[in-house]
């Protein structure tokens, strides 16, 4: 990127179906729109024999490509291949995705006529690069600075895989936030001077694409306090569109005896008309549903209506309400002391969620005011700003933000006993110490597991990673004195220690492999291919940029040829040797559609060679035709050269 320097610190929002990206300038949020226009991007990422897209450009060929075009690389982010919602996802998604030694998930795509493995960090990188670019393009100046948003309820792992995927796009991540955070200063912002010198305790829903996160925060003055967030990492708008597929899947078996679960084009197809349609019915009874040569050459066409859509994902959105009680409880708040619900996430547009919303709050008005889409990226933006060190912005320059963990941290002790260090919802960033001791006499090695959830059997709870202690001088039972502490960062990322107090041999937690985090070596090497990637999309880029120029140049000649009063003006060899020349360009054109840049630019350069000189000629000399035919030819000859030799006018009328 070639720019005014360093750029402002944007924020991100890294969703699992859009990405959107804001900055603070002028004394406001701007959200930024992409190259399309579109202020939401797709997070799509596409392979082909040729070149990668990112984005929109994904998004629209998915049909065409589906078993290379990745998207919800956020729902298996900081996963394990085993864990059960990969396993369920991978039988609805039509990329394939396969183990890696360590159990992390790798998506296998075809690029370039040879396999590729990915990890998921990889491609939400990419997704990352895009919204940089985008950026970039907007603000006119390289971006390095960045908050990027994940849902509450992401765990350790999940986070620090996000922030990975952050550093692999070349961004330097100065820190991660919760996304209802970020909405809550969407909110706070817009509704500041109803704030001053009250309390308010709102309620953030959200429901996006991919996940679920409701959170209860306190808002006085400048200060965002949030008392409890919960959710589902696996819950939102592509679960209710899994529903419609299913039910129309059905539906062509029934009608026509035929299964097209196996096909992953015609799968795609109807996912796409299944979103479509669940957008329709937020505004609409009634929707329909028509596929052209859907499978086998079979057409489909059906319908659905709303009391269908809500029946069929009424588990799912009873589900939502539930997660809100819980949210409520945990944060010791009766629903009848909540100020305002704000909704957040494009799932949230859905009417029934809405109504369930409303009767659960005793008919109270949910808050709309700020843009479903584009919340959580505005509030991003700010904190952004605020870390970056704009100054000077009085609105935004006191806001302080008080996060909290998600899930309860803890350690296995005897009995496969859960025995939390950091209960959940306690207030980040923070550290926290308790002592443990030997299990039996003489024990000569302590190993802590650490665990986060709340089940009281900790192997029922999602391992994060282990330490061990060596060599500890024999001693009975309970003598030893080992010190663990937890150390939770404001990116709510864990550091775990452990401390034999006898012997002072400390360590920290080693949890690279039990994560299944990327190690350092993995980053550094995925950061020099997504250099590399970057550099390759460029050449394509310039590539398909010369062989359209070509193109064009040679059809421009062509028209000029088919124009009589042009033509006429040419000798009859000239003719000749030109037209023989398009013909070769377009035909050589036809061969080569894969050639380098430069073979484009040289037969370009090979037809100038020719044109040029010709019609110079009659340009300069004056003597082949008339000036008015050559205005209009005029513009397409110094449109399609580029800038090559200009054109002379002529004097002379002719005719
Ligand atoms: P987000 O992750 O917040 O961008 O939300 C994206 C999800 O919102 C996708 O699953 C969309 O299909 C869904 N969505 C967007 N608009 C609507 C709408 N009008 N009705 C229902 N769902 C919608």
């Amino acid at each position: 990127m070639t720019g005014k320097g360093e750029g402002p610190a944007i924020g991100i929002d890294l969703g699992t179906t859009y990405s959107c990206a804001a900055v603070w300038q002028h004394d406001r949020v701007e959200i930024i729109p992409n190259d399309q226009g579109n202020r939401t991007t797709p997070s799509y990422v596409a392979f082909t024999d040729t070149e990668r897209l990112i984005g929109d450009a994904a998004k629209n060929q998915v049909a065409m490509n589906p078993v290379n075009t990745v998207f919800d690389a956020k729902r298996l982010i900081g996963r394990r291949f085993s864990d059960p919602c990969v396993q369920s996802d991978t039988k609805l998604w039509p990329f394939k995705i396969i183990p890696d030694t360590a159990d992390k998930p790798s998506i296998v795509v075809s690029f370039k006529g040879t396999e590729k493995k990915f990890a998921a960090e990889e491609i939400s990188s990419m997704v990352l690069t895009k919204m940089k670019e985008i950026a970039e393009a907007y603000l006119g100046s390289t971006i390095r600075n960045a908050v990027i948003t994940v849902p509450a309820y992401f765990n350790d792992s999940q986070r620090q895989a996000t922030r990975d995927a952050g550093l692999i796009a070349g961004l330097n991540v100065l820190r991660i936030i919760v996304e209802p955070t970020a909405a809550a200063i969407a909110y706070g912002l817009d509704k500041m001077s109803n704030i001053k010198g009250n309390k308010k305790n709102v309620l953030i829903f959200d429901l996006g694409g991919g996940t679920f996160d409701v959170s209860l925060l306190t808002i006085e003055e400048s200060y965002f306090d949030v008392k409890a967030t919960t959710g589902d990492t696996h819950l939102g708008g592509e679960d209710f569109d899994n529903r419609m597929v299913s039910h129309f899947v059905q539906e062509f078996k029934r009608k026509h005896n035929k299964d097209i679960s196996g096909n992953p084009r015609a799968l795609r197809r109807l996912r796409t008309a299944c979103e479509r349609a669940k957008r329709t019915l937020s505004s609409a009874a009634q929707t329909s549903i028509e596929i052209d040569a859907f499978f086998e050459g079979i057409d489909f066409q059906s319908t659905i209506t709303r009391p269908n859509f809500e029946e069929m994902n009424m588990d799912l959105f009873r589900k939502c309400i539930e997660l809100v009680e819980n949210c409520l409880k945990d944060s010791n708040i009766v629903k009848s002391s909540v100020h305002d619900i704000v909704l957040v996430g494009g799932s949230t547009r859905i009417p029934k969620v809405q109504q369930l919303m409303q009767e659960f709050f005793n008919g109270k008005e949910l808050c709309k005011s700020i843009n479903q889409d584009e919340a959580v990226a505005y509030g991003a933006a700010v904190q952004a700003a605020i870390l970056g060190g704009a100054k000077g912005n009085e609105k935004i320059q006191d806001l302080v933000l008080v996060d909290v963990t998600p899930l309860s941290l803890g350690v296995n002790t005897e009995g496969d006993v859960m025995s939390i260090v950091i209960p959940r919802n306690t207030t980040i960033p923070t550290k926290k110490e308790r002592g443990y001791t030997t299990s039996y006499a003489n024990q000569a090695f302590v190993c802590f597991e650490v665990f986060e959830g709340e089940r009281a059997r900790a192997t029922d709870n999602n391992l994060l990673g282990k330490v061990g202690l060596h060599g500890i001088p024999p001693a009975p039972v309970g003598v030893p004195k080992f010190n663990v502490c937890f150390d939770i960062d404001a990116n709510g990322i864990l550091n775990v220690s452990a401390e034999d107090e006898g012997t002072s041999q400390k360590k920290k937690i080693t949890i690279t492999y039990d994560k299944g985090r990327l190690s350092k070596e993995e980053i550094e090497r995925m950061i020099k291919e997504a250099e590399k990637y970057k550099f390759e999309d460029e050449q394509h880029r310039k590539k398909v940029e010369a062989k359209i120029a070509l193109e064009k140049y040679a059809y421009n000649i062509r028209n000029s040829l088919n124009d009589k009063k042009i033509s006429d003006m040419l000798y009859p060899a000239e003719k000749k040797e030109v037209e023989d020349a398009i013909e070769h360009s377009l035909e050589w054109l036809q061969r080569n559609q894969l050639a380098q840049a430069n073979e484009f630019e040289d037969n370009m350069k090979e037809l100038e060679g020719i044109w040029n000189p010709i019609i110079a000629e009659i340009y300069q000399s004056g003597t082949r035709g008339g000036w008015d035919s050559m205005k209009d030819h005029n513009a397409s000859y110094t449109a399609s050269t580029s800038g090559t030799t200009g054109a002379g006018p002529r004097i002379e009328e002719v005719d």
